[in-house]
């Protein structure tokens, strides 16, 4: 028979994924003699189990869960329901991963018309016995039956109102005593039936509703953002109760070994005596600084500080705890390990790293990688955040904090940032045409499209703050607004974005800039000696890549060269290019384009001093790059001297029914030869040109969208000859390299032949994703969310590679490509390449490298470390 219920004292903290993170601890401490109430963990299978029936839990869980309830009965010596000796507990959900959304606590279960009595005889209090009475129907209601709080708070207050008290505290025993007469009266007229009085049946009610909250959309929506995955469940945590509102001899409060928001090395915490739980979070009275224990209780205070110091150097790490004091004496709660800012998580890794109490491998486990993107980005101020309203969500597409004038179009954007207030570029979507407006905007929000669409790649690349896919977001760029829950938001309007939870505020939010501090620093020094993959960055201009160089970027794994085309009068010259009726007027036209294409190359090869540069041929449908707007086009066809009726004829020539699967990547160039020709001569002449003066480029050419050894070796001739006749021309000796991104499944699958003519691999993750599940990439944000909803999905497989299917093409062709090319190098460039838990992975597969956008690179550093750590490369 399966075990799904284990007492405190069966288990340990290593038994984490089966019990969750406070049920484990719970059991640690009991283990190493601390004061903790006793109990049992009903178990993550249990949950599994739960949900496997059908949202029921079966005989034999509860059979097992009434069999713990004995037990502990015996080891505290009450009994549940008892009108002498009540046993009352505490029930709280506890999943691997501290998971808010979920639900949280119940306390004084087991309270009941007669176990209240027993309570108050038993105390000789009944003040304290019917206001904990009342405190259980409260929650029980609200948590377990969904009957709103609000509903009892009216009567609590009235009776206060009426007594014309101020104080929770001053209300008396009979007074408390017709409080829960009206509240029992209220939710039988709510729910149509008395109050349960049954405990044991309060108690699998409770049970179930901890199960049933790990999949409401709170928790769906944290686990997806988290990265958590739906299997885990949740284990629920029944736990005597003690008592910190028996008098001024108690209380309850929560404590940190270190300051979670400075990281400093203090005791940090508040208490609140003769309180229960909930009051320290109300906020309804003011807890004291922890430091005043140490005057109010200096012999509780000795022992809480010597079970905190014990526990740090236990868990290793800084711990946060919940601890009560009944009638003078400590119990322990709950321990975990502290969340904390991303400043604090440096300071304390490096802190315990100097005090001796970790390694340094250890300190870089400590850091939550994406914690970093804080400490790279302006942050909102949290007093102004917290009085902000929240009017709509996205996706957190790109890090950072935005305030700013609402503005529809990149036009509009680029004139009103002249005077230097900020925008907020707001667009149904972004095009390569919106780039100069994004450029200058601090924020863009998009209605559709995902975490891979243009707007979320484009802008973490920038390093500016996006929010995509917002779907509640009406956007009318036409008209100049955009409406959300019946509220119109028009140009100039203020508006903030956090681009790192996703949510959007109708109001100016004040912003502070991030500050990069010497831990920082040394934190990335540490995981530079421990990584084994090394972490490139995409960009495709030398501002992009010289931030990404200065933190600590060792190459360009992605130049996308389309990008440079949209910059001043280039997408002139494009244009007449895309519209040339013989080759002799295509070569014309990119002739024009070269001299600059040459310029971007110098820039980049000098921003990388040295580093390798990966130069991605052009790669977008060529529509793309035209005008669609009769007006546009009558513009563009004055400017180039042919008719509107011819370029109108050439755009609706170019249109395809899907283009993502169209004439791009690759097929351009089979096509059009001369502009693979012309890319080559911009990379090779400007890599002499650099090497002239000292450099020591190799430049590395990377060919799109492959899917067949034969395309490839076409397009990898004209380039080879292109090259070789410029390097032998010039007298120079050059080395450079052709290769190829895999982003095509069956690409993958032929790594073999193909990696006969490609001398490189890069995994164009973002196609392969969308090649092999068949979603588009600019669409599937709007139903993916269906998934999600349905638990058929997890998280999104454009943000974190999916190991099963995509992973599995990437590592056939890791190895298959390898078996040609033994030392091949091999990355990824598509989005994942700056997700630490894709990282993970490349690093398992052994790929050379990662790329990522500028603003990833200190992430992906720490990321890769951490793989190497936990996964040592031979
Ligand atoms: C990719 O497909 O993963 C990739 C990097 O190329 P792009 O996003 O430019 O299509
Ligand atoms: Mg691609």
């Amino acid at each position: 028979m399966a075990k799904y219920v284990y007492l405190f004292k069966e288990a340990n903290a290593s038994m984490r994924n089966l019990l969750g993170g406070k049920g484990a601890n719970l059991a640690e401490m009991t283990n190493l003699g601390m004061p903790v109430p006793q109990g049992f963990t009903v178990s993550t299978e249990a949950c599994t189990q739960y949900y496997k029936d059908g949202g029921r839990i079966n005989e034999e869980i509860i059979t097992q869960i009434y069999d713990a309830l004995h037990k502990t009965e015996k080891i505290v010596n009450k009994t549940f329901g008892d009108n002498e000796n009540p046993f009352l507990v505490s029930v709280r959900s506890g999943a691997r991963a501290s998971m808010p959304g979920m639900m949280d606590t119940i306390l004084n279960l087991g309270l009941n018309d007669d176990a209240v009595e027993g309570l108050a005889k038993q105390t000789n209090n009944p003040r304290f016995a019917y206001d904990s009475y009342r405190r259980f129907i409260t929650m029980f209601s609200d948590v377990v039956m969904e009957i709103n709080k609000s509903n009892f708070e009216a009567i609590f207050d009235a009776k206060k109102k009426e007594k014309n008290v101020e104080q929770d505290t001053d209300l008396t025993a009979e007074d408390l005593k017709e409080i829960v007469e009206s509240f029992k009266a209220k939710y039988e007229e709510i729910k149509g039936e008395p109050f349960p009085q049954d405990p044991k049946e309060q108690l699998i009610l409770a049970v179930e509703a901890v199960f049933r909250s790990w999949d409401n959309p709170r928790a769906n929506y944290y686990r997806r953002i988290n990265n958590i995955p739906y299997e885990w469940g949740t284990a629920v945590n029944v736990q005597s109760m003690v008592f910190g509102n028996m008098g001024e001899d108690s209380g309850t409060g929560v404590a940190f070994t270190r300051n979670p928001s400075t990281g400093e090395n203090v005791f940090y915490g508040e208490y609140l005596f003769n309180a229960q739980g909930e009051d320290v979070v109300a906020g309804i009275r003011t807890p004291k600084p922890i430091s005043e224990l140490e005057k109010d209780n200096p012999e509780v205070y000795k022992q809480f500080r010597e079970i905190s110091t014990k526990l740090e150097h236990h868990y290793k790490d800084m711990q946060d705890m919940e601890f009560t004091i009944e009638k003078g004496k400590l119990y322990m709660l709950q321990t975990r390990n502290g969340k904390r800012t991303a400043q604090a998580a440096l300071k304390i890794a490096i802190d315990m790293v100097k005090e001796g109490l970790i390694t340094e491998k250890e300190a870089i486990l400590k850091v939550d990688p994406k914690q970093l993107d804080a400490l790279l980005h302006p942050t909102f101020n949290p007093t102004a955040l917290e009085k902000a309203e929240i009017i709509a969500k996205g996706l957190n597409a790109s890090p950072g904090a935005a305030t700013g004038r609402t503005v529809f179009s990149a036009e509009r954007a680029a004139e009103m940032a002249k005077d230097g207030k900020p925008v907020i570029l707001v667009r149904q979507e972004t095009s390569p045409e919106d780039i100069e407006g994004m450029a200058v905007a601090a924020g863009v929000l998009t209605s559709r499209g995902g975490m891979t669409s243009h707007a979320a790649v484009v802008a973490r690349g920038m390093g500016t703050c996006c929010v995509a896919g917002a779907g509640s977001v009406k956007v009318n760029e036409e008209e100049k607004y955009f409406e959300v829950n019946g509220k119109k938001f028009y140009e100039g309007d203020y508006i903030s974005l956090d681009g790192t939870t996703g949510n959007i505020y109708g109001k100016k939010v004040e912003t502070q800039d991030a500050t990069v501090s010497g831990n920082f620093a040394t934190l990335m020094e540490w995981a530079d000696k421990y990584r084994a993959l090394k972490v490139r960055t995409n960009a495709d201009n030398p501002r992009d890549a010289k931030v990404a160089y200065e933190f600590g970027a060792q190459g360009i794994g992605l130049c996308r060269t389309e990008h440079m085309f949209f910059e001043g009068d280039r997408i002139m010259a494009m244009r007449e290019m895309i519209v040339s009726k013989t080759v002799e007027e295509r070569k014309n036209a990119l002739a024009k384009i070269l001299p600059m294409q040459k310029e971007d190359f110098v820039g980049l090869y000098e921003a990388m001093q040295g580093y390798p540069v990966t130069i991605r041929y052009l790669d977008p449908p060529l529509h793309e790059f035209l005008p669609t707007e009769d007006e546009d086009i009558k513009e563009l066809a004055n400017d180039m001297n042919i008719s509107f009726d011819e370029l109108k004829a050439t755009v609706e020539s170019l249109h395809e029914t899907n283009p993502m699967l169209g004439h791009r990547g690759v097929r351009l160039s089979i096509t059009y030869p001369e502009i693979a020709i012309m890319q080559t001569t911009a990379v090779i002449e400007a890599a002499i040109e650099v090497n002239k003066k000292g450099g020591k480029v190799v430049p590395e050419i990377m060919i799109p969208l492959v899917s067949e050894i034969k395309e490839l070796k076409y397009i990898k001739d004209v380039v080879v000859k292109t090259a070789d006749e410029i390097i032998k021309k010039a007298g120079v000796d050059l080395e450079y390299s052709v290769g190829t991104m895999i982003e095509i499944p069956r690409a993958a699958i032929l790594a073999e032949e193909i990696a006969k003519e490609a001398e490189f691999f890069s995994f164009g993750t973002n196609d392969l994703t969308q090649m092999t599940f068949g979603f588009s990439r600019d669409d599937a944000g709007t139903f993916l969310s269906d998934y999600y909803d349905k638990n058929i999905f997890d998280v999104d497989p454009f943000a974190h590679v999916d190991k099963k299917g995509v992973g599995t093409l990437m590592k056939w062709a890791v190895e298959n490509g390898r078996k040609v090319r033994k030392d091949m190098k091999m990355g990824i460039c598509g989005e994942h390449g700056g997700d630490p838990d894709s990282i993970d992975f490349c690093h398992n597969i052994g790929l050379s490298y990662v790329s990522c956008s500028p603003f990833r690179v200190p992430i992906a550093r720490l990321a890769a470390a951490q793989a190497n750590i936990r996964n040592p490369r031979k």
